[in-house]
């Protein structure tokens, strides 16, 4: 029989507003930059919370926290769920930590109602998810799936050249167990979406299937300044009008992809910038995102070929680099299945969708089935002190998270 398990919204919402005022800003939001007094106070807290609740904490050696209950089944491999507890220096009051303190809200009810998994249950706060005082982002859940070293995490400094390494050992929080060390059943990260399209969609849940790809690109266009005044138009080699012909361009290979498909030139520089001078070379950036990596390759060669067509017609050259990508990354189908049918259960209405941002999910889906649940956040606006979600709403990530973890845990059991 599946017992009939209901988080407690107020409980929950109670939590959230409380824990931000550790680090809690004069706007409503919160500045917790990773691995400082005040995330060293947030993590203390969360400890001693699922202590109260019979769970055994463990800290690895980049900081990452695991509260584990057990299961029926302890020499099962966990079910884990969690985000992370560390923020923008402006940030809100949601960006990671509602998948952590909804994940504490599961283990809360779980235990009101002595209601006991088969496998063990594993809540993460996984360290420096926001890579604002330490880049990169997502450099704990990075070394956990084996994109780092621990040695390299150890040796990125903030600004004021302190390492990783040190700010942990100062906080206490640098572990013992070795980075990875852990394996899980799964993982299932509740997230606020960072966008608009659930708000806009008037849908609650967003069952995420993956994360997009996304691929940067530098190009140098040249030609050659000349008078503005003396050069005919037919003697002119313009670097920006071939600029501008490639910009529209991208916009229409992105177009024609869309909505999965975004194509962005969003940097430029005109030289020599002058007014009555012909631009001789312009440099700009093109970011291109897409959820599958053949259509990354269509749109790139697409791109590749509008360079020729746009700038040699017009008597211009032109260098391009690849210089940064990130993978796109395709959630396990069976955690997805459970997300669906976890949302169901909640009787919530739901939407596919692909995370357009990086998230610790990402890093972890390279060595354990994955995935995430989304929900709306007003306006779509997060990284920002007003970022905002419901009560209603974050009950329903909590609900749908509950369930999720449930439908898997007797999946796994079956
Ligand atoms: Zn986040």
């Amino acid at each position: 029989m599946i017992p009939n398990l209901k988080i407690d919204p107020q409980r929950l919402w109670d939590t959230l507003m409380d824990t931000a005022k550790i680090g809690g800003t004069p706007r409503g939001g919160i500045r917790r930059l990773t691995l400082t007094d005040e995330d060293k106070r947030v993590r203390d807290w969360f400890r001693q919370q699922c202590e109260a609740l019979g769970c055994t904490v463990t800290v690895d050696e980049v900081g990452t926290m695991f509260a584990r209950r057990a299961g029926k089944q302890e020499d099962a491999a966990p079910i884990a769920f969690g985000s992370h507890l560390d923020t923008q220096p402006t940030g809100g009051k949601f960006d990671g930590t509602l998948g952590v303190l909804a994940g504490l809200e599961v283990l809360r009810t779980l235990h009101d109602l002595d209601y006991r998994t088969n496998a063990p249950l594993e809540l993460v706060n996984w360290t420096n998810e926001e890579g604002s005082r330490f880049a990169p982002a997502m450099l704990a859940s990075g070394v956990f799936a084996g994109a780092f070293t621990r040695d390299e995490a150890y040796a990125k400094q903030d600004r004021d050249g302190v390492s990783f390494g040190e700010a942990l050992e100062t906080i206490g929080y640098r572990g013992t167990e070795s980075v990875g060390k852990r394996r899980f059943a799964g993982l299932f990260e509740l997230h606020i979406e960072q966008g608009p399209i659930l708000e806009k969609e008037g849908k609650t849940i967003g069952v995420v299937t993956g994360v997009q790809g996304m691929r940067w690109y530098e190009v140098t266009v040249t030609g050659q300044d000349a008078h503005t005044g003396a050069t005919p138009m037919y003697l002119r080699k313009n670097a920006l009008l071939g600029a501008a012909r490639v910009i529209d361009a991208i916009d229409a290979i992105a177009q024609a992809r869309a909505p999965d498909a975004v194509g962005t030139v969003g940097l430029i520089e005109n030289r020599p910038n002058s007014r009555n001078v012909i631009p001789g070379e312009v440099f700009f950036t093109i970011d291109l995102r897409h959820p599958d990596e053949a259509t990354l390759d269509v749109l790139e060669s697409a791109f590749r070929a509008a360079l020729d067509s746009c700038l040699t017609p017009l008597g211009l050259t032109y260098t391009e680099a690849r210089i940064w990508t990130s993978p796109a990354v395709a959630f396990a189908p069976e955690l997805i299945a459970c997300v669906r049918e976890g949302a169901k259960a909640a009787g919530l209405s739901t939407r596919d969708m692909v995370s357009g941002a990086g998230h610790d999910a990402a890093y972890v889906s390279r060595v354990t089935p994955t995935t995430m649940i989304f929900v709306p956040c007003a306006g779509g606006v997060s990284h920002n002190e007003a970022e905002s979600t419901s009560f209603d709403e974050c009950a329903a990530g909590a609900q749908t998270l509950l369930e999720s973890v449930l439908a898997y845990d007797r999946r796994l059991s079956a």
